[in-house]
């Protein structure tokens, strides 16, 4: 349940409503937006009746009962855009924000090449793999500890914020230290002790949707993360299974859309998983911002044919240059809107 409080309810209004909604049995969300507040009532199992009943309290404009089973991450809670701030990068805002670099940190020399060269071309972010989730436990496993230094060193020298994965509950101090989003991969959408971690720590959250997750499962999963404190979440579209075998994945622009749709939070969009080949990234990018995605999240090599992961999909340096200056090319135009506008 929502309650909108009227524009200028006072304190004392804002705070009887909290207080009830902990008399009816459920957790209160504040959320304080420029013109009004709204108090999102969380949980299951208190008194649904009286808490509709609120609906006639003094300075509330209405309750709203939501459809959706998540709450805090709906548009029906948060009408405006969520903007989340990194380091003075703003993801969810006017523009659009690139974050590239290798799939994993290799070496000093590999990481602090790609991250000059990404940040020369238009990246506002890094990336960069220090502990990977690997299908198989013989592919390279990541460098750990001696990854996120390097982050750390390719942070200083180009001054983007790093983003990295953490696939583990007992990593996210550590990794917190070094890096600025913490990814929850694909494969640990679902991870909910990990997600229940997250919700407590101090860093954004970057949350890949699952190869086999519906919508609404992501968007459960970002909830968790909201629920338990934390509403500094990016949401990321990368491709999910389906019987296409051509492709790594199949990359789901319309659920970008839908996570816009449904969602305040930001949403990016990684085409190099999405779709796994090289020569589709710069279109599929395209596409996504083209859907409404707020970012793009892409994999780039100084050398993609002795990348220790997804080489195929990586861009060269160039080719991340080339792609990021067609990005700012207008689309083809509708023949008869052509027509319309020469005649
Ligand atoms: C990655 O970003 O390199 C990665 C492993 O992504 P995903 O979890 O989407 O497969
Ligand atoms: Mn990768």
């Amino acid at each position: 349940m929502i309650i909108n409080m009227v524009e200028g309810a006072t304190e004392a209004e804002i705070q009887h409503i909290i207080d009830s909604v902990v008399l009816c049995g459920y957790q209160p969300h504040v959320i304080r937006g420029t013109e009004r507040t709204i108090v999102a009532a969380v949980g299951s199992g208190g008194n649904r009746a009286q808490l509709e009943a609120l609906k006639s309290a003094p300075g509330v404009e209405d309750a709203i009962a939501i459809s959706h089973p998540f709450k805090l991450v709906s548009r029906q809670v948060r009408k405006e855009s969520s903007v989340v701030d990194v380091a003075g990068v703003k993801v969810g805002g006017e523009h659009i924000v690139i974050i590239a670099g290798p799939c994993s940190v290799e070496s000093r020399e590999q990481m602090l090449e790609t991250a000059i060269g990404v940040k020369k071309a238009g990246a506002r972010m890094l990336r960069g793999g220090a502990y990977k989730p690997r299908t198989s436990p013989y592919d390279f496993q990541g460098l750990g500890v001696e990854a996120l230094k390097i982050l750390a060193e390719a942070r200083k020298v180009t001054g983007l914020p790093v983003v990295t994965e953490v696939m583990s509950t007992e990593d996210v101090d550590l990794i917190s230290e070094y890096a600025d989003v913490l990814q929850v991969g694909a494969r640990n959408m679902q991870n909910f002790a990990l997600l229940r971690r997250l919700a407590k720590a101090e860093r954004p959250i970057l949350l890949k949707r699952g190869p086999s997750a519906t919508v609404k499962e992501w968007l459960l999963a970002a909830e968790y993360l909201l629920a338990g404190g934390n509403s500094q979440v990016i949401l990321c579209e990368r491709g999910i299974k389906t019987f296409e075998t051509e492709l790594r994945n199949t990359f789901d622009l319309a659920a970008i859309a839908l996570a816009k749709e449904l969602s305040h939070l930001p949403v990016i969009a990684d085409p190099s998983h999405g779709t796994g080949r090289r020569s589709l990234v710069s279109a599929t990018s395209k596409a996504a911002i083209a859907v409404g995605a707020d970012g793009l999240i892409v994999e780039v090599h100084p050398c993609p044919e002795r990348a220790l992961s997804d080489g195929p999909q990586s861009l060269t340096l160039a080719g991340f240059s080339a792609m990021v200056q067609s990005l700012s090319q207008p689309l083809r135009r509708v023949a008869e809107l052509e027509m319309a506008a020469t005649a």
